[in-house]
């Protein structure tokens, strides 16, 4: 009652949830409580959640932040959102997000822009704004989001909470409706690394129906918290503290690695020299499997439907141009363009290629240290309209992150103080299936 009371308040200027399930809120609470009152409870019954709107969720609406899925229930929960239940967690109702998972401002939404908590003339980042903006403003003490270039880790900077995509595989893929199939990776927000550690422990795992799902055991994220930090070896790879970096960021990263140097660990520079690829190979690589994923709306079979088709090309493409935002169309004609016949060597291949080199980069880094910090992104968050008309500029917000996606490897960003009243994120990416080192690290400097 308490949060949802909170949204009822506050969420008119956020704009940060889209869908609020109050009575299956309620009648969830209540479960807990019997199940609290007999004995029967988990860390995690009882606690309120909100699950970001690509999340299929049973009788809610699962509207992606589109018009083409608005009217859309979906028929199912997604394994994510089934463990959570099953671990007791309180459903409060749907997120905010960029269309389809499309963006880095959360301004690409058929529902609006979100707007970040700390100044709402700004954006909170995306694509997952709306469960950065609700966790930073209490509105809930936890929200799931997706990561395909960084839209976890880059709103949690910009609001100033603890998010963490984990390793490719880790967590459940079905159920969540699909952008870039191989980059997609669900995780969570909360304030602390401690809450994620207990939140993550409960989502991940292995999931038959998820083919990319990793069988492999999960640890006790929330038992190893507490570890010590003597002898980490911790990279500050070169690339990213170079032109572009705003001052006050560079300024706060440096003396996050001074506190983990207080904390006993040692910190060396290191370097991923394929750093300035990332992002002209992640938006071929992404567009290429959006366009592919995004065909089957096509407004037969769900979704959108334009009013009186003349025939069916005429349907496919009313249904399609009425029902997706100009980003989605962007990327559809981006991604499409590359996987055409002529060009799938000279792009797509290209891009798959790179992207290895960039994987290459990080087993090299990992040969000689434990984990990589850096900043989650260049600036802090910008002004609502700012970039809405340059997309490079937007795709650039990225050059931190997609380089995680792009090699499968777990990242997370942290709170690390202000510049000038907004908030700055410590990026913290580990290797393959590192989650609970870096959940460590990130506890022990919170
Ligand atoms: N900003 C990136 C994009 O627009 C990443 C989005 C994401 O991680 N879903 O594609």
């Amino acid at each position: 009652e308490h949060f949802l009371a909170r949204i009822r308040a506050l969420n008119g200027a956020l704009n940060a949830v889209i869908t609020v399930t109050e009575e299956q809120a309620l009648a969830q609470a209540d479960a807990a409580d019997a199940r609290i009152a007999a004995g029967e409870a988990g860390p995690l019954t009882g606690i309120p959640l909100l699950h970001k709107d690509l999340f299929c969720t049973d009788g809610v609406r699962t509207s992606c932040g589109s018009r083409m899925l608005d009217n859309f229930a979906a028929p199912y929960d997604a394994g994510v959102v089934e463990r959570l239940r099953e671990a007791g967690m309180v459903m409060l109702g749907k997120t905010n997000m960029d269309e389809f998972a499309m963006g880095s401002s959360n301004e690409n939404s058929f529902y609006g822009p979100v707007r970040n908590p700390w100044d709402t003339e700004r954006v909170p980042g995306g694509s997952s704004g709306g469960s950065a903006a609700a966790v930073a403003a209490r509105l809930a003490p936890a929200a799931t989001g997706t990561d395909t270039g960084g839209s976890i880790r880059q709103p949690a900077a910009l609001t100033g909470v603890t998010g963490i995509k984990p390793t490719y595989g880790r967590v459940s893929r079905w159920g969540m409706v699909a952008f870039a199939s191989s980059l997609d990776q669900g995780g969570v927000f909360a304030r602390t690394a401690e809450d994620c550690a207990l939140v993550l422990g409960a989502m991940a795992g292995f999931d038959p129906r998820d083919s990319t799902s990793i069988e492999r055991e999960v640890p006790d994220y929330a038992a190893g918290l507490n570890a010590d930090l003597d002898g980490l070896r911790i990279g500050l790879p070169r690339e990213y503290f170079g032109e572009g970096l705003d001052a006050g960021i560079a300024a706060a990263v440096e003396a996050a690695t001074d506190t983990f140097r207080a904390l006993g660990a040692e910190v060396r520079e290191i370097s991923l020299p394929n750093t300035h690829l990332a992002v002209p190979a992640y938006y071929v690589v992404a567009p290429a499997e959006c366009s592919s994923n995004l065909s089957r709306f096509d407004g037969v079979r769900y979704g959108y439907r334009c009013e009186h088709p003349k025939d069916l090309t005429d349907l496919y493409e009313r249904s399609r141009g009425e029902g997706f935002g100009p980003e989605v169309q962007r990327r559809i004609m981006v991604g499409t363009y590359a996987l055409s016949a002529g060009y799938y060597d000279a792009y797509y291949l290209k891009a798959q290629r790179v992207r290895r080199l960039i994987s290459g980069d990080f087993s090299s880094a990992f040969a000689d240290v434990d984990l990589i910090l850096g900043p989650t992104t260049p600036g802090t968050a910008f002004r609502i309209g700012e970039k809405s008309d340059d997309p490079v500029s937007m795709y650039l917000s990225d050059i931190y992150t997609v380089a995680v996606n792009l090699a499968g490897l777990p990242g997370m960003s942290v709170p690390a103080g202000f510049v000038e009243g907004l908030p700055v994120g410590l990026q913290i990416i580990g290797n393959y299936f590192e989650e609970g080192r870096m959940l460590n690290a990130a506890h022990r400097f919170q």
